[in-house]
């Protein structure tokens, strides 16, 4: 994950680490190269310049470079505000306060994810939190989306709606809730259509599907390796629909990290998990501690 980030990264910090005095044309310098690493990683400008300043200007306008370890020092402010790029300190749980069953809408384009980060969703309810969940796709556009959330329910011991063929998605909301209810589910996973690429109808249909099933968390499924685009895929749904997270998945094979270090900036929302793999435990609560340690190694 991250690796040649990381690998860029690691290079110009082991440097800066293992010079006993540092001044400030040293830390110039490191910034140009960081800078240059963070854009070749498809990072967003804006977050860039300011992670940039930010980082220089702690180094340089305190007592850093007087101290006895001044490269380390840099490194541990280097860490600091990677963490706060990437969200912050605290890791982001579900929120599931609400009455059950609690719904849970999964939006995103087409081969984003969406369908098996819901099935990877529905598992870690049940094994990690207790929960009993329901699962329901709504995605009528796509030959056979609703056979496969069936198939991978079966895998992931969650429940899922029984198909009605020629149900349309908002009908198919209501019976899902109404099944859940009746279930006595804790938590209803909706699986909506996705698109080839952002458009009005789809639009159209998460709006209507939210305000039916007023659920407590719209999750935004983008693909990290498509860098920055997945951050401006999340932009254009801000403005739509209430979006509370993000899960950005193939983080496995993601080497640069742009899309990990531009969303929360450029959209103001939380990555919520990491998809790390086609296995249907694959999943992982977004920590931006532990991602900020991984990319500086
Ligand atoms: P959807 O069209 O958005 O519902 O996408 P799917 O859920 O069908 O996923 C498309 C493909 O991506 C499938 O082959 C998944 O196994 C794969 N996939 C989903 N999430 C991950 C992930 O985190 N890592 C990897 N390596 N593959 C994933």
């Amino acid at each position: 994950m991250f690796d040649n980030l990381s690998d860029r990264l690691g290079n110009v910090f082991d440097r800066l680490k293992g010079r006993g005095s540092l001044n400030e044309g040293d830390v110039r310098e490191a910034m140009r190269e960081v800078r240059i690493a963070l854009l070749e990683a498809d990072v967003a400008l804006p977050v860039v310049r300011r992670f940039v300043d930010a980082v220089t200007e702690k180094a340089i306008g305190s007592e850093v470079l007087k101290s006895v370890t001044p490269g380390q020092q840099v490194v541990k402010i280097v860490n600091d505000e990677l963490v706060d790029m990437l969200g912050g300190e605290k890791v982001e749980g579900l929120n599931l306060n609400a009455k059950p069953p609690v719904v849970i809408m999964m939006v995103g384009l087409q081969g984003s994810g969406k369908t098996t980060t819901t099935a990877k969703l529905g598992k870690l309810l049940r094994e990690k939190h207790g929960k009993k969940a329901m699962m329901a796709s709504l995605d009528v556009n796509r030959p056979a989306a609703q056979e496969q959330l069936k198939i991978l329910g079966e895998q992931v011991d969650v429940a899922t709606l029984p198909i009605v063929p020629g149900q349309q998605p908002l009908d198919i909301a209501r019976r899902a809730m109404e099944s859940a209810k009746l279930q006595a589910a804790d938590v209803l996973l909706l699986d909506t259509a996705g698109r080839l690429h952002v458009d009005e109808a789809l639009m159209a249909e998460m709006k209507a599907i939210n305000s039916v099933s007023t659920p407590t968390e719209v999750l935004l499924v983008v693909d990290s390796l498509t860098g920055q685009d997945a951050v401006n895929v999340a932009q254009s749904f801000t403005g739509e629909v209430p979006l509370t997270g993000v899960v950005l998945t193939r983080m496995d094979g993601d080497a640069r990290g742009g899309a990990a270090l531009s969303m929360r900036y450029v959209t103001g929302k939380p990555i919520k998990f990491a998809g790390t793999g086609e296995k249907l435990d694959a999943i992982e609560a977004f920590d931006p501690n532990r991602v900020a340690g991984r990319i500086l190694g």
